[in-house]
């Protein structure tokens, strides 16, 4: 997939050449990746009628974007526009909170907005796609950091309480991801979007043992283009961590198709397995003791290697003639599947190579080294698949749970 390819006209035409439908998907209207991608946004939001928009962001992603000269721009073309800079929490972390969103409905409401603009990474897309959603308008996402693949999301997972919770909102209506902008996106927040990308070895391993084992649902195309944009991330590391032009790009395409791969299959499978659920834990871990959070990339490729290394421990125990306890009652689980499932694990990456392609990409690969203590990882093995008891993943059958 070159450069100039329109990321939805792709995804398409790979549905028709397989004869699969997607006329029931909500793709975004526009999605543009490009260097100046961010100019597109006026025209477009005249071209929608809309006359009053509200860009939320905080004041680094805000300065990231240039967000006074869009606001100008905007104001050029009789768009009347304001902007919500979100005020971040005790531990200063801005976070997708009652606080954020009463404050982004707020403006909405004092400013008659008809169209909000998620201006910053991850979080502050969750803010704008709930608030939007909420005041029934369309949000418009103009992302200012690679690192996450949840921009084309139609959920937002939020914090209400203390809790972390995944509520239904709505996806972009457009998309314009200016390769300018995220080129001067920190190399945490970089290392963090690989890192969610390199969650995909055992989100779509994950995916397959539960589809083989588990009844779930499978979707062939969607795991397709979503290994397709990882191997793409992987073959592209080094530009990514020296974050080129090029690298940056490849990196903001991937997330983009694992999205709509998302958005096609209608559920996370694709993107989403036990790595994310020992991401999970250990995020409601830093929240319930008061520590900082840490970006949720960074913890996806960090359990990425973690789960690996597991995976191989357990089948090699459960595939061994004298396996006992609870390897054995593994082994019984996954019966004659067992070598074609092992097989599976095998075409993956190790866990040393997984950790050295994070550091490549120049972010943290261990868990230690991002505040989460062994107990925890520990403790998060034994007990993260209770995130999603609906999902079947590799590590609900080692923990023995149907
Ligand atoms: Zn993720």
């Amino acid at each position: 997939m070159n450069s100039h390819t329109d990321i939805v006209a792709f995804v398409k035409h790979g549905a028709e050449t397989r004869g699969i439908r997607l006329s029931e998907v909500a793709f975004p209207d526009e999605i543009v990746l490009a260097p100046g991608a961010s100019e597109r946004l006026p025209a477009y939001l005249k071209e929608k009628g809309h006359r009053r928009a509200l860009l939320v962001g905080d004041p680094l992603t805000m300065a990231a974007a240039n967000g006074d000269e869009l606001a100008d721009a905007l104001r050029e073309l009789g768009i009347a526009a304001e902007a919500t800079l979100v005020k971040p929490n005790a531990a200063g972390d801005v976070v997708a909170d009652e606080a954020t969103i009463v404050q982004t409905l707020l403006d909405i409401q004092q400013h008659g907005a008809d169209v909000a603009i998620a201006v910053g990474a991850g979080t502050l897309h969750d803010i704008t796609r709930y608030a939007a959603y909420t005041a029934g308008l369309p949000f418009v996402s103009v992302p200012t950091a690679p690192s996450v693949d949840g921009f084309t999301s139609k959920g937002a997972p939020l914090l209400i309480r203390g809790d972390k919770i995944t509520v239904p909102a709505i996806g972009p209506a457009a998309i314009f991801a200016d390769t300018d902008i995220l080129v001067q996106a920190p190399g945490a927040m970089v290392a963090a979007g690989f890192g969610d990308m390199l969650g995909k070895y055992t989100s779509l391993f994950d995916w397959k043992v539960g589809h083989a084992l588990g009844g779930e649902d499978y979707d062939p195309y969607v795991a397709e283009l979503t290994a397709m944009a990882l191997n793409e991330c992987v073959a592209s590391v080094e530009a990514i961590g020296a974050r080129t032009p090029a690298g940056i790009e490849t990196l903001t395409r991937a997330l983009i198709v694992s999205g709509l791969a998302m958005l096609i299959f209608g559920q996370s499978h694709s993107a989403s397995g036990a790595e994310h659920h020992l991401s999970h834990y250990w995020e409601m871990e830093l929240l319930r003791t008061g520590r900082r959070q840490v970006l949720h990339g960074a913890k996806v490729g960090a359990a990425c290697a973690v789960i690996v290394e597991h995976y191989r421990r357990w089948l090699g125990q459960a595939a061994a003639a004298d396996a006992s306890g609870p390897a054995a009652a593994l082994a019984a689980q996954l019966g004659d599947r067992l070598p074609e499932v092992a097989g599976w694990l095998g075409e993956l990456p190790d866990a040393p190579r997984i950790r050295e392609l994070l550091r490549t990409a120049g972010g943290p690969a261990l868990p230690e080294a991002l505040g989460i203590e062994g107990e925890l990882v520990a403790r998060s093995l034994r007990e993260a698949d209770e995130i999603r008891p609906g999902r079947k993943t590799l590590l609900r059958m080692i923990n023995g749970r149907r």
